[in-house]
């Protein structure tokens, strides 16, 4: 493809290109052997209700305990899973994982609250989600009501007719559906109407704007009002201060999820039990 071999510049591209594709590879055949070997593991990070500063829910986030890397975040690896179609084998993994997780914790007496999985567009594009969902849930007997999925504005937001149709066959077992870092995807008022999501989770650069701005407060206000209209619930991601936190408390955002409450934990440290003290509304 480069046809000025010869010069300089030229080249010294072409070898970065050339190497970064290698590593890539690597990196999917590395994937590959995780997935058959069992190298993924699940975080759990909780989000709390600004009313009475209970537990009211689990998020699920995944980790690769990488042999040589060590413990690797989702962004490393996930966006090469979606482009190799590897995330549907891995998602699989996770449904598995947090299923059993749920009943685990129901064995040991816990009590439970639900827990949201997320999930990438090409896993609702094959149709199998709300099967391999069904399937989890019936032999780990799980009430459906435990399990929320997640999925990106953006990745919904120019989404085909099949995504829609597996959405609504989740929601219709029992699933809560909702939508991931709201604000960043450009979806329109009547697209959301259209999907009947539960919840949204607004992104968390807007929380960060709180503090710096007048309009920073009047955006989320402002959001908060559309998602109570269409009768969705708001948390609040990446809370990492009390100030935001009570500015939150009162504009009504139903719950927060942040390192403020808690950082993602392994398994073992959950569920976090006592309430977390709010700051009251300044
Ligand atoms: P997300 O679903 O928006 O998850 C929230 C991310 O924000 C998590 O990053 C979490 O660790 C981080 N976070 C939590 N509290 C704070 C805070 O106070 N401040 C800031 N700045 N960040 C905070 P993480 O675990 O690295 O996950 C990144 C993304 O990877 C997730 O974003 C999600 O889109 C994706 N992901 C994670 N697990 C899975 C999975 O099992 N399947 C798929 N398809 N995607 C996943
Ligand atoms: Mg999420
Ligand atoms: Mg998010
Ligand atoms: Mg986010």
């Amino acid at each position: 493809a480069v046809k000025k071999a010869g010069k300089r510049g030229y080249r010294f591209f072409d070898i970065s290109v050339a190497e970064e594709e290698s590593s890539r590879e690597a990196l999917m055949r590395e994937m590959q052997h995780a997935l058959d070997y069992d190298q993924f593991i699940m975080y759990y990070q909780p989000r709390v209700d600004t009313g009475n500063g209970h537990t009211c829910g689990l998020e699920a986030l995944v980790r690769w305990v990488h042999p040589v890397r060590g413990l690797m975040e989702p962004l490393e690896f996930i966006p090469l899973a979606e482009e190799t179609g590897l995330i549907v084998r891995l998602g699989e993994q996770v449904i598995k994982k947090v299923i059993s997780q749920l009943a685990y914790w129901s064995k040991s007496g816990y009590p439970l609250v639900p827990v949201s999985i997320n999930v990438s567009v090409r896993q609702l594009e094959g149709g199998s989600l709300a099967d391999t969902l069904s399937v989890w849930l019936r032999s780990c007997r799980i009430d459906p009501s435990l399990v929320e999925i997640e999925v990106t504005e953006a990745s919904v937001a120019r989404h085909g007719a099949d995504v829609l149709q597996t959405l609504a066959a989740i929601q219709n077992m029992g699933i809560k559906l909702v939508l991931d870092d709201f604000g960043t995807g450009y979806s329109s008022l009547s697209q959301l109407q259209e999907m009947d999501f539960d919840m949204i989770k607004v992104d968390h650069t807007f929380a960060a704007r709180l503090e710096d701005s007048e309009q920073g407060t009047a955006l989320f206000n402002a959001i908060i009002t559309m998602a109570h209209s269409l009768d969705m619930r708001v948390v609040a991601e990446g809370v990492e201060t009390r100030q935001q936190a009570s500015t939150l408390r009162a504009l009504g955002c139903d719950e927060i999820q942040g390192f403020l409450v808690s950082p993602p934990l392994p398994p073992a440290e959950h569920p976090p039990t006592p309430p977390v003290t709010l700051p009251a509304p300044a």
